[in-house]
């Protein structure tokens, strides 16, 4: 007996549609089997059939957050696959894709990735793939790794904050390159910081203003890392490059990558929340909680990203949840520069860029683009998730844009309940996320009994 979907709606976002319009999705054992341009009362009454009325509300496709940590295995009092997954649904995210590092061991082996996925086994809300790792040394599982499902992998210029994880150099990265440019389907992600020319640190700041860490980790270190990567592109075109978390809208930084695409190579960058939320103007000192690499820069760098965003130099939009446990982010203290740095956002995601893109005049369509169906190519998973066509995964949010809400600790649904976003008020809340046609979180009826994730 197979299982049916159907949900209908005023608002529904089809692909090539800038508004939503009324439409009918049918969903078979999961996939969308029929799309009608059309909004339909209940039709039949056959119990065979879960009919779904969004009435006014929007029917947007899942959000795929295609930049996570979940720390599991390893760091399980970081984040986990349950409650990172739970995070993700109550904030429309109906697939995510979890880092290599944090967890240990990393994802740089098929042995730990099947460590991984024996620990995410049956604990995950949404649907979840991985991203592989590439340290010194482990160029020999790369190919193994993709045959074995990872979707890409990610490597750091720059130290990556955990000793399991070292960062590369260039003739590493080259190793890489050199066995991933015969794999058509995969793609090398990069921390895109590099510290080049260390200079002395400046003991006279204190380790408690933003200021201090910010002037630590000036934009020239991910404008050398740019230079660095496309250089390297150019010897390797058949593979494509991603930068992660690009935070400098510096010049430099943004001309290395219009000049990269416009010369045909493969070249995406994503952007995070965070950087297109905030700004350095606005933290305040003795506040760990706003603590990322790259850092949130000023007011300023974070319009020229909405800019590059809107023409397409910056390809999409991703969390970069990242969490730690409350000592390590130095709360008590206030230590900035001794604090662990990643800020948690599962949850949040949709509502932050609609408030503040709609400020900016953009369509929800927009920003579904930029969450959801760039993310979803970027993760090689365009052909299945991202979208409304037919085929594709039955993953949908009921949701309402005009509703506002206030950030508190008891919303946060990841672990450590510290984000630099509690007080806040958003907008664009989640009625209920779906994902393969099956209801994974309602807002009043909390999660799904079972977790009915799949790792992809
Ligand atoms: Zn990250």
């Amino acid at each position: 007996m197979s299982a049916t979907t159907i949900v209908t709606g005023l608002r529904v976002l089809l692909p090539g549609n800038s508004l939503p319009r009324p439409a009918t999705l049918t969903i078979t054992d999961g996939k969308i089997t029929a799309i009608d341009e059309t909004y339909r009362t209940r039709d039949t009454t056959s119990d065979q059939v879960k009919w779904v009325d969004a009435g006014e509300r929007v029917v947007i496709p899942g959000v795929v957050d295609a930049h996570v940590h979940l720390n599991e295995p390893g760091r399980t009092d970081w984040e986990g696959f349950e409650t990172g997954t739970k995070a993700a649904a109550s904030g429309g995210v109906t697939c995510v894709v979890d880092m290599p590092l944090n967890s240990i061991p990393p994802t740089c082996t098929v042995a730990n990735l099947e460590l991984k996925r024996a620990a995410a086994s049956n604990k995950c809300h949404v649907d979840v793939a991985f991203w592989g790792g590439v340290i010194p040394g482990n160029q020999d599982h790369l190919s193994p790794l993709v045959d074995a499902g990872v979707k890409g992998f990610k490597c750091f210029l720059i130290d990556s904050g955990v000793e399991e994880f070292p960062c590369v150099s260039e003739s590493d990265t080259r190793k890489a390159m050199e066995v991933l440019q015969h794999s058509p389907s995969t793609v090398l992600l990069f921390h895109a910081e590099l510290d080049s020319a260390p200079s002395d640190p400046k003991p006279t700041q204190p380790s408690t203003m933003y200021s201090t860490f910010l002037d630590s980790r000036p934009p020239k270190l991910e404008t050398d890392a740019i230079s660095l990567i496309t250089r390297l592109q150019r010897s390797y075109p058949s593979l494509r490059c991603h930068i992660v978390h690009l935070s400098t809208a510096s010049e430099g930084a943004l001309s290395l990558i219009r000049e990269a695409k416009s010369a045909g190579l493969k070249l995406t960058v994503e952007t995070c929340f965070h950087y297109l939320c905030l700004s350095a103007d606005d933290i305040p000192s003795g506040h760990p909680e706003f603590k990322c690499c790259p850092p949130i820069r000023e007011q300023n760098n974070r319009q020229l990203l909405w800019e590059a965003l809107l023409d397409g130099t910056i390809d999409c939009v991703v969390s970069d949840h990242s969490p730690c446990v409350t000592e390590l982010k130095k709360m008590d203290e206030g230590d900035i520069m001794g604090a662990w740095g990643g800020i948690s956002t599962l949850g949040l995601g949709l509502s932050l860029l609609w408030t503040e893109g709609s400020k900016r005049g953009v369509p929800v369509a927009r920003i579904l683009e930029w969450t959801s169906a760039k993310t979803a190519e970027h993760a090689g998973l365009g052909d299945v998730k991202g979208q409304f066509k037919v085929g594709y995964d039955g993953d949908f949010v009921i949701w309402d844009p005009d509703a506002e809400f206030t950030v508190t600790k008891e919303l946060l649904q990841f672990k450590n309940k510290l984000s630099p976003y509690e007080g806040m008020t958003l907008r664009g809340r989640v009625s209920s996320t779906w994902v393969r046609g099956t209801r994974v979180y309602d807002s009043e009826e909390g999660f799904g009994a079972t977790a009915s994730g799949r790792l992809l």
